[in-house]
């Protein structure tokens, strides 16, 4: 039952692949840092492939058929693909679905102050983070914000080489005997993740002159005004890029690999689909994962089933009973991380139902926690029907649960979408430091992902 090390399996010419996929994937990673900016490059690689936005498809009244592809996006922060197959689209479509929102800090919408010749911002954390593993680093801002005339100004600020960053403060060790004491979860206060965004007064200003010079320095560069970041989203994310991790060079460290490693791999494995696939292939890159898949870009949102609905309108063929068939007779990888197992933290995990680094892709028949509360759980049958898939298309792969029983646990989008009726199983990458801010995965995992997507939707 134990599963094999993906790296055996390699001859030069696939080393040399992985070594490629590793390459791309960490540009896609230092360029895609929120979802808005993944979105971006998203839609940029699949524009290129040939892929035309469904919103335009829809006022042209084009009329869609086998071999077509269109993708939706979704408020810029959520992207559908579709490359239409063969048969008609009431038999369902191969899904592959992964999340492109990570843990992160985020701005308040009223986020700036100053205090003791610091100009400072306050901050709400998104996702689950341990606070701790967020102070003394370095940080840099991305987001936008929306002027009242209509106008959406972008800002990046800490990625070039010669951009100051900004960052969260911890007290110094000879001060720390009470913080010290604290356990890990109440030794940094949520509240006090607050930024030091400046400390230099602005020349004859008599109040809040350091505040005012940050102010001043928004105004210059980027035509921003105080008011302007009430209606902004700005995410303060690690500063820097993903990095080869091991001296082999076998992992990647990076930022937000959960769940852009899966992500990546999605876009990598529509992006080599060749010809007209038998089914009709539809890649997810949704938002708001890390906080439920809450609002109108996350996965509980009806996005998927009004763009079906569209397509099956343009192909001449919609009605509300074959939009429901569509989505019940689908098949879907729900693709997210999964814990790798940690020999540091051995005691957190059961060894024989653990994800390793370098043995392949993974598959969790359920997550959840406490007696799988709150997981989808896929159906014998189908992961029977995708051991076939995956044996016959080399894929090295893995299964695992999320840890220990008992331990914890979490969830993904898999149980949203198994509510349409399709099968739908968690598939995906394993993580080191899962939702720290630098995260661990193996090349030859994302490699495999890359690989499983691809046969998944030729042969699902
Ligand atoms: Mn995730
Ligand atoms: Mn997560």
């Amino acid at each position: 039952m134990e599963r094999p090390n993906a790296w055996k399996t390699y001859k030069k010419t696939e080393l040399k692949k992985v070594e490629q996929l590793g390459e791309a994937y960490k540009q896609f990673i230092d360029h895609g840092k929120t979802e808005r900016e993944c979105v971006r490059e998203s839609v940029r690689m699949l524009e290129e492939a040939g892929y035309i936005p469904l919103e335009k498809a829809v006022a042209d009244g084009k009329k869609l058929k086998a071999g077509d592809k269109v993708y939706a996006s979704i408020m810029n922060k959520a992207v559908l693909t579709f490359l239409l197959g063969k048969k008609p689209l009431e038999e369902g479509m191969n899904i592959v679905g992964a999340h492109i929102d990570s843990p992160r800090l985020d701005l308040k919408q009223n986020p700036l102050y100053e205090d003791s010749d610091f100009a400072m911002a306050d901050t709400h954390y998104y996702g689950g983070i341990k606070h701790y593993q967020w102070v003394a680093r370095e940080m840099a801002l991305h987001g936008v914000a929306a002027k009242k005339d209509g106008t959406v100004v972008d800002l990046v600020i800490g990625e070039k080489e010669d951009d100051p960053v900004v960052g969260v403060t911890d007290l110094l060790i000879h001060l720390s005997q009470e913080q010290m004491k604290k356990n890990l979860k109440e030794a940094i206060d949520g509240e006090k993740l607050d930024l030091i965004l400046g400390g230099k007064p602005l020349e004859g200003e008599e109040k809040e002159p350091v505040k005012a010079q940050l102010l001043k320095i928004l105004k210059d560069r980027y035509g921003i005004e105080e008011e302007d970041l009430l209606s902004a989203e700005i995410e303060v994310v690690p500063a820097g890029k993903a990095r080869d991790f091991g001296l082999d060079r076998s992992m990647i460290m990076g930022y937000g690999h959960d769940d852009r490693v899966c992500a990546f791999a999605e876009l990598k494995a529509i992006l080599n689909l060749k010809g007209i696939p038998e089914s009709t292939c539809c890649g997810m890159l949704v938002d708001k994962e890390e906080i439920g898949s809450v609002g109108a870009t996350g996965m509980r949102a009806n996005f998927l089933e009004n763009a079906v609905a569209e397509i099956l309108a343009l192909m001449g063929e919609y009605s509300e009973l074959k939009l429901r068939r569509a989505l019940r007779n689908s098949r879907m990888l729900s693709c997210d991380v999964s814990a790798g197992y940690d020999p540091l933290y051995a005691s957190a995990f059961e060894k024989k139902n653990a994800a390793f680094l370098g043995r392949g892709v993974c598959f969790n028949k359920y997550t959840g926690s406490r007696g799988k509360g709150g997981s989808n759980d896929a159906n014998a049958e189908y992961l029977g029907r995708l051991r076939k898939i995956m044996d016959e298309g080399k894929v090295c792969w893995q299964t695992a649960e999320l840890g220990r029983v008992d331990l914890g646990g979490g969830g993904t989008i898999a149980y949203i979408c198994a509510l349409y009726g399709m099968e739908v199983i968690d598939s995906g990458v394993a993580v080191l430091n899962m939702h720290a801010p630098m995260e661990i995965i193996s090349k030859a995992d994302l490699y495999e992902a890359a690989k499983a997507y691809q046969v998944f939707m030729e042969n699902a």
